[in-house]
């Protein structure tokens, strides 16, 4: 018989958790407004808002924060993390910055003016936030595949580059500063890029003469892929894979709170000098000398260890394998999840899981909150409620999908705590059709809405 997958490590320090009861959390949500996000981290049993900061540290990352040298200028953890950014990604030149809009602020402020157009495969939030503060246009060049959840595509995060194509055509040269690609591509999913894809972007940008960025948080996420579904990648390690896929860029910008495996950083590597001596001065001005930019030397050092271990294929397998379990195991019990599963989360497509809750009344959301009195399980919505209004006409703005994303953190939980995440549903999903009504607005920001709603439940 073959050996089941373990954990590649064991657990030397545990933070306990605590299951509250049904009439607990029915309180506690009607106190948060029926926002998961006003909930305190106590009144969660399995927390699965997002993967980003919430990574378990190895031993040997807590070993490296005690010998973290805290200098201003030119510390030892500085030139740690330099080094394995080289040699991971061959980047020279590199400047810290405390998290990745940091780093998107800092490079963006040196690189993108007032109509500039930046094509790319489903911007993230705060890189497309960041590319419009400046009046420039992200240009969503995604592959039409990524938008329907059940195709079986392998790499749903690449580029249709016969679109890129028409906009690299249709645009003056000289306001498109650069392409960007998302590895993996966090707003389709955790989607991966394919290496084949990577090389005709990087060929066409070429072409172009124009610079290609990568937005990196989970690059070692997007190598397993590559290891896993691209031709001619078997027998390469991921180190080299990454390696390889970094060789087609000018440089990036990273969320050190994904692939980091740390609770808080990022960093702009690059192998252009002139884009590093431009964003040197307002790395200064926003984040702090160029050898710490809003990291601590003990955090640089933590990083340096992290993007190692993250690099890992035992790690990587385990990593993505529980989130493959997870969605395993809903599509086993016949609940309709985003296909293939992604890299960090699995996407529940809330519209089949709840066919009596109308649109207006925030499907996903009503899901999440369902889930959450369920067993204390906090996802998060992506659907209306995230969408937002029209900024003209102020109507909500109606999504194609409606998702309740379950992230899953780096190294936390354990495949029982997955189980209990998958039971939790099925339960759900034995008695939805008795789930009729959702949720109306009582209070609302004019943006990023979602994070501050205020919501009550639709009475009978
Ligand atoms: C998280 C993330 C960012 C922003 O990074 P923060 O560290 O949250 O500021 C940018 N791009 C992608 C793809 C991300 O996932």
């Amino acid at each position: 018989m073959q050996l089941p997958a373990a954990e590649p490590y064991k657990i030397k320090m545990v933070e306990p958790i605590y299951l509250s009861t049904r009439t607990e959390r029915e309180q506690w949500i009607r106190e948060a407004k029926y926002n998961l996000f006003n909930l305190r981290s106590e009144q969660v049993y399995i927390d699965l808002l997002t993967d980003s900061g919430t990574g378990a540290m190895s031993d040997r990352q807590w070993a490296a924060i005690m010998t973290g040298d805290e200098s201003y200028a030119g510390s030892s953890s500085y030139y740690h993390l330099k080094d394995v950014i080289k040699n991971l990604f061959g980047f020279d030149y590199f400047l810290p910055t405390h998290q990745g809009r940091a780093a998107e602020n800092v490079l963006f402020s040196a690189l993108v003016k007032d109509g500039d157009l930046i094509p790319g495969n489903s911007h993230f939030d705060t890189t497309k936030g960041h590319i419009e503060f400046r009046h420039a246009i992200a240009v969503d060049c995604t592959i039409q595949e990524s938008f329907e959840p059940s195709n079986l595509h392998p790499f749903k995060g690449n580029v249709d580059i016969d679109q890129l194509k028409e906009v690299l055509d249709n645009n003056p040269i000289e306001h498109i500063p650069f392409i960007i690609l998302t590895l993996t591509c966090n707003s389709s999913g955790g989607q991966p890029v394919s290496m084949q894809n990577i090389r005709e972007v990087k060929a066409l940008a070429d072409q172009y003469n124009i610079p290609l960025l990568f937005d990196s948080a989970r690059f070692a996420e997007n190598a397993w892929f590559i290891s896993q579904r691209e031709a001619g990648y078997q027998n390469k390690t991921i180190r080299e894979i990454v390696l390889e896929m970094s060789s087609y860029a000018d440089g990036m910008t990273m969320s050190s709170k994904k692939d980091g495996i740390v609770n808080i950083g990022g960093f702009i590597a690059t192998r252009r000098k002139e884009w590093y001596d431009q964003a040197c001065t307002f790395n200064i001005m926003f984040e702090g000398f160029v050898t710490y930019g809003g990291m601590a030397g003990r955090d640089m050092n933590a990083l340096a260890v992290g993007l190692m271990e993250a690099t890992e294929p035992d790690y990587l397998t385990s990593r993505i394998g529980q989130v493959q379990y997870l969605g395993e195991q809903l599509s086993g019990y016949g609940i309709t999840v985003q296909q293939p599963y992604g890299g960090h989360a699995i996407f529940v497509d809330a519209r089949a899981f709840l066919p009596y809750v109308r649109q207006e009344e925030f499907i996903a959301q009503t899901l999440s909150i369902e889930l959450y009195l369920e067993a204390g399980i906090r996802a998060v919505e992506v659907g209306t409620l995230m969408a937002d209004r029209d900024p003209l006409t102020r109507e909500n703005r109606y999504p194609k999908l409606e998702f309740m994303r379950l992230a899953i953190p780096r190294r936390v939980y354990s495949n029982l705590h997955l189980d209990v995440i998958a039971v939790a549903l099925k339960n759900l999903y034995d008695r939805r059709l008795e789930i009729k009504l959702g949720y109306r607005i009582t209070q609302e920001a004019p943006i990023l809405r979602h994070f501050t709603v205020e919501l009550e439940p639709i009475a009978m």
